[in-house]
């Protein structure tokens, strides 16, 4: 995978992209600016152990620009923005985090950042100990973002199931959630509680069990998530996952979930309305 960076931002139009490193804390990362024609660029820090920068560039550059399109949809004096950092053996995360808010300072307010995988309150709050354009993860902060994240992805699930059957009843409906942290987690109890069957899934067995236990959900193995005949399948961990091959193997007749940038590419949206398959994208509902 070779990325000639000049020609990404170009074609997607992002205006900033910094390639971070410091040696004292062994910080590599990207900042992707998408666009701040309306008003600062919002976005969280991601913390992934990408299998190489390319592909840690490239989700910065697709996170940042699907942030530019939250923004637009909900009408906010914004636009995107997102970092990455590359997760890796001996990186030390409080200087890391304390470097990244000294960058995210020194860029005055154009980026403003908060939380995303790999970075919850613990990280926020080394970030926020050096600028002031960070979401509070304490008491003055937004509050449960996961929860109200899980509102609108179940709101929009039910709209979807109503667009295809008329009505909704959600104890005849399973739902299947790939990835059971923050949001899926929250949403299999929101599921749970409504009536619905919920199936689970999570690369971390230990994850998968704990939820299993607070919700009494079923877990199947993540390699078999893609295979259980559901209603709906509910992508809530990491991007991408719907390509050339997982589109075949899906049983679902509604795509709804928190992920950004669910779809590897714009051409399996078409796949899945080939498919009869009903998608309701990511932005709409996890903004
Ligand atoms: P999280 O890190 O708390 O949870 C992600 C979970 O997915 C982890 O438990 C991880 O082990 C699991 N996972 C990773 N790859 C997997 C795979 N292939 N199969 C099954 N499980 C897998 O993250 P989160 O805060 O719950 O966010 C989930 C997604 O929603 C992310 O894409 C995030 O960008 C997006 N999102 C979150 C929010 C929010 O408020 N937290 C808002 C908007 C969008």
């Amino acid at each position: 995978m070779s990325v000639q960076i000049l020609d990404a931002m170009a074609r997607g139009g992002f205006e900033q992209v910094l390639a971070l490193h410091d040696r004292e804390s062994g910080l590599r990362g990207f900042i992707a600016l998408h666009d701040t024609g309306c008003g600062p660029a919002f976005g969280g820090i991601r913390r992934w152990s990408y299998m190489d920068e390319q592909r840690a560039l490239m989700d910065c550059l697709r996170l940042s620009r699907a942030m530019s399109h939250k923004c637009a949809l909900v009408g906010l004096p914004a636009g995107g923005g997102k970092m990455v950092i590359l997760d890796r053996d001996g990186l030390d995360l409080e200087l890391a985090y304390r470097h990244v808010g000294r960058v995210v300072e020194q860029l005055g307010g154009s980026f403003y950042t908060g939380p995303d995988v790999g970075t919850g309150d613990r990280e926020l709050a080394w970030v926020a100990a050096e600028t002031k354009f960070v979401t509070s993860p304490g008491a003055d902060g937004p509050g449960d973002l996961p929860q109200a994240t899980c509102e609108g992805v179940f709101a929009g699930m039910a709209e979807g199931l109503r667009h295809l059957d008329g009505d909704l009843n959600w104890s005849d409906k399973t739902v299947v959630i790939q990835g059971l942290g923050g949001v899926g987690s929250r949403l299999a109890r929101k599921l749970a509680e409504a009536g619905a069957r919920v199936v689970g899934a999570d690369v971390d067995p230990e994850r998968a069990a704990a939820v299993k236990a607070a919700h009494q959900i079923e877990i199947v193995d993540p390699a078999r998530e893609f295979e259980i005949p559901c209603d709906v399948f509910a992508p809530c961990a990491m991007g991408g996952i719907l390509h050339d091959l997982t589109v075949k193997r899906l049983q679902a007749r509604l795509v709804a979930g928190a992920a950004n940038n669910i779809l590897a590419r714009s051409v399996h949206g078409d796949q899945l309305h080939q498919r009869g398959v009903l998608y309701i994208p990511d932005i709409a509902l996890n903004s």
